[in-house]
């Protein structure tokens, strides 16, 4: 098999090449995986996190190469691979400091209180197979492995065939950091090694598009195996009389150009309350228009190149078919070949059909339509009105408004004064409902997804013990009292 060429999405030029992986490379990768995390995973959480210390100190020395490294692959500006950096480091320490805790054997209630007892122990699934996508390659490569090591698994990952490179640096900063290669190994190709990827590991963590989720869900229910699946969205702003409309003229911009738009939560609708959309309108085209885009290692730059021409052709053919529904462009709606091959201005809509497919689908890319609404409640229906249901992002008068707003919002999280900010609040779960995935990343869910619970319950040890107990229950008296202590039982705090 030919070697995948890595090419600079701006330049054209190689940035590096791998080896596709074959079958027997991916079976080879698990079974060595699976002979390693058995030792792994009797390793204590200390041991095991000294190593993902080591690699967050790394992480944050060699920052300047792995922004290179990023942008290359990539053509995203300096500020939007610093992006990836700040939410690794920020996983690793989250879970550094929490970890322990959380994976923790509990006590528990027993079947009877006093004589019997319960355990709760939360224990690695053994492999765990990771499938990610090429907007945050070396974030969502590495960020989502920290958690499944610390919890005592091996990791194979297949990352996109666009972008490897960033992964193959996140591994070997681990090993340089004292992890066992075999622990992580990184298997390439396209959506067929994937597939083959889910027939062989444990456990199977997918991020990227919904209609290649479904797939890897098929896939790993033939096998009963569990997944996690962190898929796309379409997601709202919604800005409401009152609130600071240059604030959220500020946040929708973070919101919807940061990497380019190519960014699971980022903004994609805007419901603007009616009375203040002309106002809003223009404060955000007039600073769109302003932002600065291009390709360097500079830190002035706002906004980069797309992955590849073929992603800008979709972008502009969003654009095109709202346009031809009767949108009207306030800023950008451009392709910019005097940049690169995959440039589109930022753009901001208006007047755009809620038929046009860029009012439904996700576009992935520097796009935003503004839509007004009546009320805050026609805000939340249309709001919800979606087959997604990723991120959300209120602005309203105070923060009492828009937490109203926000509990009515069907989305897995809702920022308030803020767009993205989901992505580094690693103390709450982050990931979608509806066609927006399946599990969460972040918080105790993301890292007890990487283990299997067990409970073992222990019985007192004379007369065989509680089972035997029950069935030796051999009168109508008997039954009666039991009955009796059943009725009492529920109402006596502690033991119920
Ligand atoms: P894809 O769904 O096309 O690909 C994601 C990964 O799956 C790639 O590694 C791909 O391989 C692989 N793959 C493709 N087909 C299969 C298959 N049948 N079985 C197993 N694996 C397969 O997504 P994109 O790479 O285009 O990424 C963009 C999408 O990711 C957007 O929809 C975005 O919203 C979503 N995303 C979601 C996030 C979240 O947290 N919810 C975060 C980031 C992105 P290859 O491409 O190499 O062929």
């Amino acid at each position: 098999m030919d070697n995948i060429k890595v090419r600079n999405p701006v330049t054209g030029q190689i940035a590096g090449s791998v080896h596709p992986a074959s079958i027997s490379d991916l079976t080879l990768a698990v079974s060595n995986a699976r002979r390693a995390q058995q030792k792994w995973s009797r390793q204590s959480f200390r041991e095991r996190a000294a190593i993902i210390a080591a690699f967050h100190d790394r992480v944050i020395d060699q920052a300047p190469l792995i922004l290179d490294t990023i942008q290359m692959e990539t053509g995203k500006t300096r500020r939007d691979s610093l992006a990836e950096v700040v939410s690794v480091a920020g996983t690793a320490r989250y879970y550094l400091a929490h970890g322990e805790a959380i994976l923790t054997s509990r006590h528990k209630h027993g079947a009877v209180p006093f004589i019997t007892s319960s355990e709760l122990a939360h224990r690695p699934h053994g492999v765990v197979g990771l499938i990610t996508p090429w907007n945050y390659p070396f974030l969502l490569s590495i960020a989502d492995a920290l958690p499944a090591l610390l919890a005592g698994n091996a990791v194979v990952l297949k990352p996109s065939e666009l972008t490897p490179l960033s992964a193959i640096l996140g591994r070997s900063l681990l090993v340089d950091s004292g992890l066992n290669p075999d622990l992580f190994a990184i298997v390439h190709g396209d959506g067929e090694v994937g597939g083959q990827l889910i027939r062989h590991v444990d456990y199977i963590g997918f991020t990227g598009g919904s209609a290649t989720g479904r797939k890897v869900a098929m896939a790993a229910a033939e096998r009963l195996l569990p997944c996690s699946l962190e898929l796309g969205g379409k997601n709202p702003m919604v800005v409401l009389k009152g609130a600071s409309l240059k604030n959220a003229a500020l946040g929708l911009l973070a919101g919807a150009y940061s990497n380019a738009g190519q960014t699971c939560i980022s903004v994609e609708r805007v419901y603007v309350e009616s009375s203040i959309f002309d106002e809003f309108s223009q404060i955000v085209a007039a600073r769109t228009r302003k932002l600065k885009l291009g390709w360097s290692p500079s830190w002035g730059l706002d906004m980069g190149s797309l992955i590849h021409s073929a992603h800008a052709d979709k972008v502009m053919g969003h654009i095109e078919n709202a346009i031809q529904n009767g949108a009207v462009v306030l800023a950008g709606a451009r392709r910019r070949n005097d940049l690169g091959p995959a440039f589109v201005e930022p753009t901001i809509l208006t007047h755009v059909s809620l038929r046009a497919a860029i009012s439904t689908e996700e576009t992935f890319g520097p796009v935003v339509s503004l839509y007004p609404v009546e009320s805050e409640n026609e805000a939340v229906v249309v709001a919800n009105d979606s087959v997604y249901g990723l991120n959300a992002s209120v602005w309203a008068r105070n923060s009492d408004d828009a937490m109203q707003v926000a509990r009515q919002i069907d989305a897995g999280s809702v920022a308030i004064n803020s767009t993205l900010m989901i992505y580094n609040a690693f103390d709450v779960p982050m990931g979608g409902i509806k066609q927006s995935g399946i599990g969460r990343r972040h918080g105790e869910h993301g890292i007890l997804r990487y283990t299997r619970d067990q409970s073992i319950v222990t019985s007192f040890s004379t007369a065989g013990g509680y089972d035997s107990m029950l069935t030796k229950i051999g009168s109508a008296k008997r039954a009666e009292s039991l009955l009796r202590v059943l009725k009492l039982w529920r109402r006596v705090p502690g033991i119920r």
